[in-house]
């Protein structure tokens, strides 16, 4: 048996003014047949290796073509995009035959002349291998599946949490299925069920939390060999943007549809109490203030993330003219900052203008006197997983009584360290204030005695019926009709 594997993976915000290009994938890889070696700090080449682990485990033939990841931002440049498409599809050619495809995607590409990049690799990869090979592959759930994905490949599994710290759980599932598909031990048929919603869905508290229980557990019924929440992408414009239940089954398509269809009508039925409700900042620094251990404040519409700049200081602004002290804030991305600190050194005191560059929803910027406490050349972040996340280089300012991150590689703020490696205290701080939407839960959820996700401008608002599409198909979806199922 012969395994082939890739991955091309980002997240377009088509309402986010930066494109996303060849430097975009060149902030950690791409790696072109070397991530199991070389990619191993990388989330690609995490989910790589344990896909060459497996194979040699079942005494598989292993080939890898390439991995690259972007961070979300804007529209894909195509040319960009067609070259590691056809990067791709070329190995998959030259090296083969196959009897597998695995490939770790996204799901919410979008170049200039694609609306579905997903579906296009998957299509052309069906073209090349044919009908017999089996063809998988792992998406984030924030993804638009689409009828061209679900007729290329023999089997889809999605990511179910949200933090995705499970995103090497659910690969190994995939490879599971497409070998079993291939030794003739299961029959993978898949079936969508349209939510019709566009919503916002972390799976760290109730009632999402007891969605994903009610997923493993249908997963546990005769036949059922996956089962997958598309959360969808809200800022992605595309036709088939929206929330949707995936289900594999095992050569039953009524079973399959069955169970997504029971699936979905129970999270359509949650709808109004999963549609995120946050805070105004000045609510939100009312909500920090009082409370005894340490906030956490989440500026969750300028998530790098989700595509935003990552410049935008209004949060920052509010915690200075409020005279807050013993914070951090981070981290904003602003390579000129960088630079301009970097060039005056450890120590120096002097008039700074921070963010506010990219755009409307960059915000105004920040004109502050600040002081230079650290640099740090090449700074990382832990992952979700055991991979590290590149930052560029980094400093550490101190501005009124809040200590702030600056970066010159555009990335949210997943895990403490990205303030600890710069050499800042965070147990000696009360409020934590960093640019993520919902990712960093988990690696700050243990030491907050609170979380609180804020209404902050920016470019990943959550006021899902005012989103001005001009692709998306179906226009009559929650939260802009209040029964679109008509089931109330
Ligand atoms: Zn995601």
């Amino acid at each position: 048996m012969r395994l082939f594997t890739a991955g091309l993976i980002t997240e377009t915000n088509t309402f986010a003014p930066w494109p996303t290009g060849r430097r975009g994938f060149s902030e950690n890889g791409p790696f072109h047949g070397d991530a199991t070696t070389h990619g191993r700090d990388a989330e690609t080449g995490v989910l790589a290796a344990a896909w060459k682990d497996l194979a040699a485990r079942d005494g598989i033939a292993f080939a890898e073509s390439l991995f690259a990841h972007a961070q979300p931002s804007g529209t894909a440049v195509q040319s960009v995009y067609e070259e590691y498409r056809d990067e791709i599809l070329s190995d998959l050619k030259s090296r083969g035959p196959f009897d597998i495809a695995l490939f770790f995607l996204h799901g919410a590409m979008v170049s200039a002349g694609c609306d579905d990049c997903e579906g296009d690799i998957l299509a052309r990869a069906r073209a090349i291998l044919g009908p017999e090979a089996k063809i998988g592959a792992l998406l984030d759930p924030h993804c638009h599946l689409t009828p061209q994905m679900i007729e290329a490949a023999d089997a889809i599994v999605l990511i179910k949490e949200y933090p995705h710290i499970d995103y090497l759980e659910r690969g190994r599932e995939l490879y599971d299925i497409c070998v079993r598909a291939v030794r003739k031990e299961c029959r993978p048929v898949m079936r969508l069920f349209d939510c019709r919603m566009i919503g916002f869905y972390p799976t760290t508290s109730e009632p999402m939390a007891g969605f994903v229980r009610l997923m493993k557990q249908a997963e546990t019924r005769p036949g059922v060999l996956s089962v997958s929440f598309g959360h969808g992408f809200p800022w992605g414009d595309t036709p088939e943007t929206g929330s949707k239940v995936l289900v594999v089954a095992d050569g039953d398509a009524v079973l399959a549809e069955t169970v997504a269809s029971e699936v979905g009508h129970a999270i359509y039925d949650a709808r109004k109490v999963l549609l995120p409700r946050y805070p105004d900042i000045n609510r939100a620094l009312d909500q920090a203030r009082n409370c005894k251990g340490v906030a956490v404040l989440a500026d969750a519409a300028d998530n790098a993330g989700g595509g935003a700049p990552s410049d935008n200081v209004a949060l920052l602004k509010a915690m200075l003219d409020a005279g807050v002290d013993r914070a951090v804030f981070g981290c904003i991305w602003d390579p000129v900052t960088v630079q301009a600190c970097a060039e005056a050194g450890v120590g120096a005191t002097f008039p700074l203008r921070i963010g506010g560059k990219c755009g409307p929803a960059s915000g105004a910027p920040l004109d502050v006197i600040a002081t230079v406490r650290a640099v740090v050349p090449n700074h990382s972040q832990k992952d979700l997983g055991p991979a590290r996340c590149p930052m560029g280089d980094a400093v550490w300012l101190e501005i009124g009584g809040i200590d702030v991150v600056v970066m010159s590689v555009r990335t949210q703020t997943f895990s403490p360290d990205a303030f600890t490696g710069l050499g800042i205290d965070l147990a000696s701080k009360k409020i934590i204030a960093l640019k993520s939407s919902w990712h960093f839960q988990a690696s700050f959820g243990p030491i907050a005695e609170k979380l609180i996700p804020v209404a902050t401008p920016g470019a990943l608002q959550m006021d899902f019926a005012a989103i001005a599409y001009r692709k998306k198909r179906d226009l009559e979806f929650y939260p802009r009709i209040a029964d679109p199922l008509r089931r109330d």
